[in-house]
């Protein structure tokens, strides 16, 4: 049994893929949800057909479990306030629009996109606030009627009162003011008959109680006009809290273009879930400590103290050394578990080595990964003979130790990794090579790099049949 009334959503659209901004929205949402007792919710955002690229949320509900992100009500799971995609809701949109209507606070708007792009240039540059310049609001009732006669494509645009000032709350803004004067009469439907997602959020927020709303900054603004409604319907303003933007390196809002965008480039690229969710939590915060656990980001993350700095890094290299902390506090069976996709994809080959034979493989390299997929890039030597450079070689004497290399072959592949070392050491010994230079040979030898796991464990891991026409190969 729930015991406070707190009411949090989640509402992305079903674009096919979760940005690492809709990503940290969720989890504030599902943190606060959590903290407070309340009730987490998701609500689809699927009423522009142009951005519907995966109708059933499918992706989004997912991402959502792979991240560990439960949700109380939403889709697949129903609740009291179903359905919650918001185009299976249209009625209590068109419902809440007709009583806009009687109200005589809506009228349509016949302009066209182009003409409306006109106007805009136009106020730009005779510097002046670019606002809609209520053309339709004026047009006489024949006239709107001829035009509804000849189906005219129109929308719906909410009139708002130039002389008052919007005001609400939002944890990390504190008490905002905005003067609606500057705000063009808000389209609250679009041609095609689809309502926009500012009305329909408002619609659903009072319809299904929600207390506090989540969401990036970009809709700041949007809230002035959302209380304008709220106002209109007499409804109470839930508690606003608009997170910070995510910013590239550079300071610019991140994009497409930048690596860890989407929460796929994450997936592919090996990052684990509970490190993405605890790099989310931490940037832009005060925490006690870096690494943590879901229930411990629960119980401390700190909504008295939210920053309102318009933007934060997103730092790409903090989220990596978050999750090499992660990697480092698995167990070497759980993470044989995730890396295997890795593995198997990558070099398919050692798909039909058992669990204890990748266990083995992975020992002696699970302090360097800091993302799984490096379990696959580190261990294709495994898999792959490779191909040697000369140049490389002779950097580390080749021809000087050639001979005497060749001649204890079979002591280095002779199985045992202990051999295998005590004879490297009596031949450097024994000639006065340098222990470096002989190591970093045979190093080549078998991986094609002179740095990489110690000699004994290189040793180990790989069969000593496959070691001995490596070697050969390197003295050939
Ligand atoms: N789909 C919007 C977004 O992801 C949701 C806006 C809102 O939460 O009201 O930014």
């Amino acid at each position: 049994m729930k015991t406070s009334n707190i009411r949090v959503r989640f509402a992305p659209s079903p674009t096919g893929f979760m940005h690492l901004g809709n990503v940290r929205s969720a989890l504030i949402n599902y943190l606060f949800a959590r903290q407070k007792d309340g009730i987490f919710i998701i609500r689809i955002e699927d009423t522009d057909p142009e951005r519907n690229v995966d109708p059933h949320a499918t992706r989004i509900l997912s991402d959502l479990a792979w991240l560990k992100l439960s949700f109380d009500e939403g889709p697949e799971k129903s609740g009291p306030y179903a359905p919650y995609f918001q185009s299976k809701r249209t009625a209590l949109y068109t419902e809440a629009l007709n009583t806009l209507k009687e109200k005589n606070v809506i009228y349509p708007c016949f302009c066209t996109t182009e003409e409306l792009e006109k106007k805009r240039q136009r106020q730009l540059a005779l510097k002046q606030p670019p606002r809609y310049d209520r053309a339709c609001l004026t047009l006489p009732k024949e006239e709107v009627k001829a035009r509804f006669e000849r189906d005219m494509p129109f929308i719906w645009r909410f009139i708002l009162d130039h002389t008052k000032t919007a005001t609400f709350y939002d944890l990390a803004h504190k008490t905002m003011h905005f003067e609606l004067k500057h705000f063009s009469d808000v389209p609250l439907t679009r041609q095609d008959g689809s309502f926009t997602f500012l009305f329909a959020n408002f619609v659903d927020d009072v319809a299904m109680k929600i207390t506090h709303v989540f969401r990036g900054e970009d809709h700041l603004t949007n809230t002035a006009v959302q209380v304008a409604l709220y106002e209109v319907f007499e409804e109470e303003v839930p508690v606003f809290c608009h997170l910070p933007i995510l910013g590239n390196v550079e300071g610019k809002k991140l994009s497409k273009r930048d690596f860890g965008f989407s929460l796929t480039d994450l997936q592919e690229a090996g990052f684990l879930p509970e490190a993405i969710t605890n790099y989310l939590a931490i940037i832009g915060h005060s925490v006690p400590k870096e690494i943590m656990s879901a229930q411990e980001m629960i119980d401390s993350y700190n909504f008295d103290h939210l920053s309102a700095t318009g933007q934060i890094k997103y730092d790409v290299e903090k989220l990596r050394w978050v999750n090499h902390q992660w990697i480092k506090g698995y167990d070497l069976d759980k993470l044989v578990e995730l890396c295997r996709p890795f593995i198997n994809k990558k070099l398919p080959m050692l798909s039909s080595w058992d669990h204890e034979k990748i266990k083995a493989l992975l020992l002696p390299i699970k302090e360097e990964l800091v993302t799984l997929k490096q379990s696959a890039d580190l261990l294709t030597f495994i898999a792959e003979r490779p191909t040697l450079d000369t140049t490389l070689l002779e950097t580390y004497k080749l021809s000087n130790s050639k001979e005497a290399l060749k001649k204890i072959i079979p002591q280095i592949a002779s199985g045992s990794p202990e051999t295998g070392v005590l004879a490297l050491k009596a031949l450097c010994k024994e000639h006065s090579f340098a222990v470096k230079d002989i190591y970093s040979l045979v190093r080549i030898a078998l991986t094609g790099s002179a740095q990489g796991p110690a000699i004994h464990d290189l040793l180990g891991m790989l069969a000593p049949e496959e070691i001995k026409i490596r070697l050969e190969n390197l003295v050939k």
